[in-house]
């Protein structure tokens, strides 16, 4: 343990937090340094998390906005719908989730400096362990892969989300507005709703064409519009570097998922798998974290890229296919959002779902099942 003292975190966010409390409660005594004021601020992401999340994370039931029982997908012409008795997904509140974060590492003892900037290209003192989680703008500055720009509206959304079922996430594809990614409409509990889109191209135009509204009337509803970057080019190969005495975690590592961007589940996998491989002598978790996502990153690599080169009327043949053979109703009863490979194992046993999935296979680079993460 001693020679890795003092354990430096830069980035209060949900990795440099969720990593500093579970290094205070084996034992370690980390600070945190962020570049920012406060904690929490500005606020980019939607908060909509697996009930796994939930329940490792013990997110108290008070910061949970919304449980969502099925989603609702919007593709091109198409309208189709899956819905169960019990919740398949939760919006939490994520603001308050840093704060709460914040607030159990403040009072284990914790100490964060604000107002502290990590300098990238600084020599790094060799003494200690740097961890950077100071999130995508790591990721970007080092060109680990590819993120795109998102925008999330807070919106009033009386009158203009009426279509929208506020207990089902909204997913909208339209690979001729967006080919690069797609949107989301969730309810938060209230009057409000989350939209957004991660795009290249002009995102106030994806958003207005996802709800069928006009750029105008989006603004005057918005209450608050979030920039962001989503990552989707996946984790780099080494977390740890030697020569730096540097290790990263969160977006920073691109530990997000390629199909969606979410990365709150996998920040909390990481922190638990960084510290069990502190406690056994090295912060390197590299093969940890390999060990247990390989097969899953190849999979979500492979998703990504069929989502990038399928066109729109493809997309909705299958997708009505699908539909017409209740495959969604399966999909949300096996499906797994944080774990794809467990829901494509168990939706195998379907021979409808195969069919469908091969039928895409064009799509498909062999190679890309082969090849490492
Ligand atoms: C629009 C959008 C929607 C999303 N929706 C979801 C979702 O629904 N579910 C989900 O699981 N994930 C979602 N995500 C992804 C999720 O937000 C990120 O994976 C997560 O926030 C990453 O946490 P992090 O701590 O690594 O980085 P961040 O949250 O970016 O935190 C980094 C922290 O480091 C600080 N910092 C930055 N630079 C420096 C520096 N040089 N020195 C010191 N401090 C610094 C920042 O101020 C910040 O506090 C979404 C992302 C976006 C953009």
């Amino acid at each position: 343990m001693a020679s890795y003292h003092p354990i430096k975190i830069y980035g209060a966010g949900p990795a440099g937090l969720t990593l500093a409390n579970k290094l205070v409660e084996n034992g370690f005594e980390p600070i945190i340094y962020e570049s920012n004021p406060v904690v929490g601020k500005p606020q980019h992401c939607s908060g909509v998390v697996s009930g796994r999340f939930i329940d490792e994370a013990h997110i108290p039931h008070s910061l949970v906005r919304n449980k969502f029982y099925g989603v609702e997908l919007w593709i091109g012409r198409l309208h189709v719908k899956a819905e169960s008795s019990t919740p398949k997904a939760y919006a939490i509140d994520r603001y308050r989730y840093e704060l709460w974060l914040e607030e159990t590492f403040i009072d284990s003892g914790g100490e964060i400096k604000f107002r502290v900037e990590m300098d990238y290209h600084k020599p790094i003192r060799r003494d200690g362990l740097i961890v950077d989680a100071t999130g995508v703008r790591s990721y970007i500055v080092h060109k680990r892969g590819e993120v795109l720009p998102a925008l999330q509206l807070i919106l009033n959304g009386n009158g203009i989300m009426d279509e929208y079922n506020p207990k089902l996430a909204s997913i909208i594809v339209d690979k001729k507005v967006n080919p690069d990614f797609f949107s989301w409409a969730i309810n938060n509990g209230d009057s409000r709703w989350k939209i957004g889109t991660a795009s290249n191209a002009n995102l106030w135009d994806v958003l207005s064409s996802a709800i069928n509204t006009d750029v105008w009337t989006l603004r005057k509803n918005s209450l608050e519009r979030l920039y962001g970057h989503v990552v989707v080019g996946g984790p780099v190969k080494n977390f740890f570097d030697p020569s730096r005495n540097t290790v990263l975690i969160g977006d920073s590592a691109g530990q997000t998922k390629v199909t969606t961007g979410g990365g709150l589940y996998y920040i909390l996998l990481a922190s638990k798998m960084f510290v069990e491989s502190l406690v056994e002598g090295s912060p390197d978790y590299t093969q940890k974290f390999y060990r247990e996502l390989k097969d899953e990153y190849r999979l979500q690599r492979l998703l990504r890229s069929l989502f990038l080169k399928i066109s729109q009327e493809d997309l909705e043949e299958v997708i009505n296919i699908m539909a017409r053979k209740e495959l969604f109703n399966l999909m949300l009863m096996l499906g797994d959002m944080d774990f794809h490979m467990t829901s494509l194992v168990r939706l195998a046993m379907d021979r409808d779902f195969m069919k469908t999935f091969i039928k895409m296979s064009k799509y498909i680079e062999l190679s890309m099942l082969f090849s490492s993460v």
